[in-house]
């Protein structure tokens, strides 16, 4: 079958033809009620297995599928355009965020990458200033080819929507909280204020995950994912996923996805999907840690300044507690120079100096030589993310340890 760019994708039958699609939420079977989300993480393809009635639905790895005759493929052909294990990653994503259908792809980026896709080269994205920085690089990169038309605005931030006035964007790009300095961006009103301009809105969603924030439920179009980080939640995979609100939408990603080839391998997304089962669980603990630290930290007379919005001190935490179901367990917090996160950083023995987030285990690091080195220095100072800035991912360890670990090191500064 040739597919050209929008021609809809066939749409993702479910593995059983009675079974639950992304749209139809999974139900109790035997009283007809509608589990809660946790449930349906934790139960997705569970007894799904018509061959030998596996508890746990097996992995596919085949790269191919046979025909039934001639003429007659069945539901997977090949697994870049669609596979079993990865069909079932993206059904149960989808659910959980509320969408019509998501596609997985091979990391977090891979979801931006298929994002830009889904607009023309000429077209402009309007993207919050202070993103994650591989995706302030992909962007200001494809921007300098050609290849994408995007400016960054801090207006989505202050609020100050009026001064975006001029713009004609086709699709608007948030990340809230945003990394590194968990800024909150009100995802009701720019959606509103995008959807009157015929924009469509993306939304990462990676810091919460869809446990504690839904964007598709606050009018976002897109919610985008770096499953690598708590969705996964054991620091041994890297994922990316986009859920789409309509049906049109998701057709349109799952066609890039397999024009681009950039689908998640089955043996990833099968572990993606473990991850996601306890992704409730662990949140709970995730959650309490970040909140502890916070407070302590804050109280704390060698720390400049902490940005957490559970913090009830924090611009944003009226607006976190509205359309967040949780604060999450990133915390950043300012030392003032670079020399003192260097001498703190050395003085630190449970939390590990690594990039990334949300696995159980706490790591550190320093945003402006880390995460956020591919962002040119000015649009980081623009952003914010000053030398002397340092951002916790707070894992599930026990919280006196982790206290006990930043208040030494801190006490040697
Ligand atoms: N979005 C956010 C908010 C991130 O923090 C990251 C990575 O840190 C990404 C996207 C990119 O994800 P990946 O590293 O899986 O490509």
């Amino acid at each position: 079958m040739t597919l050209t760019p929008f021609d809809p994708v066939p749409s993702p039958s479910p593995i059983e033809p009675d079974g639950p699609t992304a749209s139809e939420p999974t139900r109790d079977s035997t009283q007809g009620r509608p589990w809660a989300p946790r449930t349906r993480a934790v139960r997705a393809g569970i007894g799904e297995d018509g061959q030998f009635g596996a508890v746990i639905p097996p992995v596919h790895t085949s790269s191919t599928f046979s025909f039934e005759g001639f003429g007659r493929p069945r539901r997977f052909d090949y697994t870049r355009s669609g596979n079993p294990t990865r069909d079932l990653l993206e059904r149960t994503l989808a659910d959980l965020e509320g969408g019509a259908g998501a596609a997985a792809v091979a990391t977090g980026m891979a979801g931006v990458t298929l994002l830009t896709h889904l607009v023309e080269p000429a077209e402009l994205i309007l993207c919050q200033h202070d993103v994650y920085g591989g995706t302030h690089r992909a962007f200001a990169s494809l921007g300098r080819t050609g290849r994408v038309h995007v400016e960054f605005t801090d207006a989505f931030v202050t609020g100050d929507l009026d001064r975006l006035d001029d713009l004609e964007p086709k699709l608007v790009w948030l990340e809230t909280p945003s990394n590194p300095l968990l800024r909150v961006v009100d995802v009701e009103r720019i959606c509103r204020w995008a959807h009157d301009r015929g924009a469509r809105v993306v939304v990462d969603n990676t810091f919460l995950s869809p446990c504690l924030q839904q964007p598709l439920s606050l009018g976002a179009d897109f919610a985008l994912h770096s499953t690598t980080k708590f969705i996964n939640g054991h620091s041994d995979v890297v994922g990316g996923a986009v859920v789409a609100a309509n049906r049109e939408d998701a057709d349109s990603l799952q066609w890039w996805s397999n024009c681009l080839g950039l689908g998640q391998a089955p043996t990833d997304c099968a572990q993606v999907l473990r991850g996601l089962r306890t992704l409730d669980a662990r949140w709970r603990l995730h959650e309490a840690n970040a909140n502890h630290l916070a407070e302590r930290l804050q109280a704390h007379p060698t720390v400049v300044r902490v940005h957490y919005p559970g913090l009830p001190g924090h611009s944003q935490h009226d607006l976190a507690r509205r359309q967040q179901q949780g604060f999450g367990a990133i915390v950043a917090f300012d030392l003032g120079t670079a020399e003192r996160v260097r001498a703190f950083l050395e003085g630190l023995s449970v939390f590990t100096l690594a990039e990334s987030l949300g696995g159980v285990e706490s790591l550190v690091s320093h945003p402006a030589t880390m995460t956020h080195a591919s962002m040119d220095p000015s649009a980081r100072r623009r952003a914010g993310i000053g030398d002397g800035l340092v951002r916790l991912a707070v894992g599930i360890e026990d919280p006196d340890d982790l206290w006990h670990d930043l208040e030494s090191a801190l006490r040697a500064l």
